[in-house]
């Protein structure tokens, strides 16, 4: 889109700061009860009566976060927006509003602006979440996109990172490893591009991983499921760092150990033959890779008849006591000491 000379190109000048807000955001429709005011006043009105109030934000840079080189401007805004309804649905919550503000240089022109809201505006209406403001800037170079996410929830349906006991389940949604695999071919793509840009690479054996990086999914349907099959976490937390990360996070908080089985973890067999292609342990890219978006979380072991038939559930381990501290058990049966790096095969 930025390099292809044919497509219409509109500076941002053009319009200035306010006709371009006005333009991005006008198609954009409030549909939420609890929206009583969206964009075009100093700052948006939200209802929520009772309820509790969700807030989490994230800032994405480009260069850091993502290259426009391979991923296209309408999934950037698609994903910019999961990411951030991925933390609201770890809560156990239901998303209701976001706001999305960005800082762009005059290398960007409208038409790279409306690629990005139109996959803003696909994520509003597949997730039922409102755009009600954000702000907009210039930069000196590159991209950054900041997104704040809303949501609700009732009290005593809020689910903290801190609530897990030893004994309880560790359940993890979908499969892992997919989206850092994506990344890596991604990434091989464009090295073997920039040496002979007429390479028409065949990346259909790898769709579902490149999916699973360009274009996540946040997990909203889980906790509607959890609500449906009426169970509670005792613990939640969202996998954006890799499944070691976040499991150390839910030990420290809850002050617990646990014990995960590496047979356990549920990978597809693209990330299976990827990975054995990049001569990469999968295992270690489950539990290192990151950016999956799948939800992590705890249950009383009582509740394991509820989700035991169910195929987006997978069962990958228990908490222990916090004196016996957080553990791998491979598939060779040795424990190992589980380290925010993926394991550790110096301890023990
Ligand atoms: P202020 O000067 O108070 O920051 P702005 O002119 O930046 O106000 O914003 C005007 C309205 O447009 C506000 O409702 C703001 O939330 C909204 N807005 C600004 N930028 C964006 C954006 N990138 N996406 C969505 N809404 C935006
Ligand atoms: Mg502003």
């Amino acid at each position: 889109m930025l390099e292809n000379k044919n497509s219409q190109r509109t500076t941002l000048e053009q319009l200035g700061e306010f006709g371009l807000i006005k333009h991005l955001t006008q198609h954009f429709e409030l549909t939420q009860a609890s929206s009583l005011k969206g964009v075009g006043d100093d700052a948006a009105v939200l209802d929520f009566k009772d309820q509790k109030t969700i807030v989490s934000t994230d800032l994405l840079v480009e260069g850091v976060h993502f290259d426009l080189s391979y991923m296209p401007l309408k999934h950037l805004g698609y994903k910019a927006v999961m990411v951030n309804l991925s933390d609201i649905y770890a809560m156990n919550a239901t998303a209701t509003q976001i706001t999305v503000s960005l800082a762009v240089s005059n290398r960007f022109p409208l038409e790279a602006l409306e690629e990005f809201y139109a996959g803003v505006a696909q994520a509003c209406k597949m997730y039922q979440v409102d755009l009600v403001g954000g702000d907009t800037t210039s930069s000196t170079k590159g991209m950054l996109i900041s997104v704040t996410a809303i949501g609700v929830a009732n009290e005593d349906d809020l689910v903290y990172r801190s609530g897990a006991k030893a004994n309880d389940l560790l359940v993890v949604t979908g499969d892992l490893g997919g989206a850092y695999l994506g990344l890596q071919v991604l990434e091989r793509e464009k090295e073997v591009f920039k040496v002979n840009p007429n390479s028409q690479p065949d990346l259909d054996p790898y769709s579902y991983i490149i999916e699973r990086q360009l274009k996540p999914e946040a997990r909203k349907d889980i906790v509607e499921l959890l609500d449906k099959l009426e169970v509670k976490p005792t613990a939640m937390i969202d996998i954006s760092d890799g499944l070691s990360s976040e499991i150390l996070h839910l030990c420290e908080q809850s002050e617990t150990g646990c014990n995960l089985f590496e047979d356990k973890i549920p990978l597809d067999p693209t990330v299976i033959s990827t990975a054995e292609e990049f001569k990469m342990d999968s295992t270690t890219i489950a539990l290192s890779g990151g950016e999956d978006y799948e939800l992590l979380f705890t249950i009383d072991q009582a509740d394991f008849p509820k989700i035991k038939a169910n195929p987006n559930l997978t069962v990958i381990g228990h908490m222990t006591s916090k004196e016996e501290g957080p553990h791998l058990i491979t598939r060779a049966n040795t424990k190992i000491a589980l380290t925010a790096q993926g394991w550790s095969s110096f301890n023990k």
